[in-house]
């Protein structure tokens, strides 16, 4: 049997078996892989912290023809004071569900991106919805999707009031506007742009104001839900 060591987050799993537990790791390397844990069920078992959701460590993998099993892990971070916050547990959640529904090649830039905002997330007290909408723009910037722009994507005209368009996955003008397209409020585009350009260790200090967070979260999980087919599960 051939062994791996990859550096991964569990983002869920199911019971198998009497102990056992398959697990979803979204890995630095791989992208998403699916392993299994033998016996992980059992009060004693020494890998039992391992295979829960938020787990981010070091696991390694023997491999025999389609199964991976988790032979051991050394735990870097479990993000545990997540689970002592509902709201950041859910924001959390929602940027695992992301992953889970679409990261099936590796991207390192995107897991980098996927721990700073869980580390923010946990460890740092911004508003809610900042983490979750910044996450959004820079995994569609790292999938190629990048929208934000003060021009028309159609016409190129200088943007004042604008339309996202979710055929086009961009922003428009009056001018050029579609059936399938949402106005975006002046303070939706701000939060947007701000929190897009702002690191995640800053955005404790940002003070948007106006809802603008809450618009541009109903306008990006759309446009993932358009873009992926799914929708991300409800954090509100
Ligand atoms: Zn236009």
């Amino acid at each position: 049997m051939a062994s791996t060591k990859v550096k991964g987050i569990v983002l869920g799993g199911v019971n198998i078996k009497e102990k056992d537990k398959l697990v979803n790791l979204y890995t630095l390397e791989e992208g998403k892989i699916t392993v299994s844990f033998k016996g992980v069920r059992g009060e004693k078992a020494k890998l039992k912290a391992c295979k829960e959701i938020f787990c981010f460590g070091e696991f390694v993998i023997e491999r025999s023809g389609a199964s991976n099993i988790v032979t051991s892990c050394e735990i870097i971070d479990n993000f545990f004071a997540l689970s002592k916050d509902l709201e950041k547990y859910y924001e959390g959640c929602a940027i695992l569900d992301i992953l889970n529904k679409t990261a099936f090649e590796s991207n390192p830039a995107l897991f980098i991106e996927t721990i700073k905002a869980l580390k923010s997330l946990c460890y740092d007290s911004a508003t809610k919805f900042y983490i979750i909408d910044k996450f959004l723009l820079s995994f569609f910037k790292l999938s190629g999707y990048h929208f934000l722009s003060d021009k028309c994507v159609s016409c190129q005209a200088r943007l004042g009031q604008m339309y996202f368009d979710y055929d086009l996955g961009a922003l428009v003008c009056p001018a050029c506007k579609r059936a399938n397209c949402d106005l975006v409020t002046p303070s939706a585009f701000m939060a947007m742009k701000i929190l897009y350009q702002t690191d995640y260790e800053k955005l404790p200090t940002v003070k948007l104001g106006g809802g603008g967070e809450v618009q541009a979260y109903h306008i990006l999980s759309k446009n993932f839900e358009w873009k992926v087919g799914v929708s991300i599960i409800r954090i509100i």
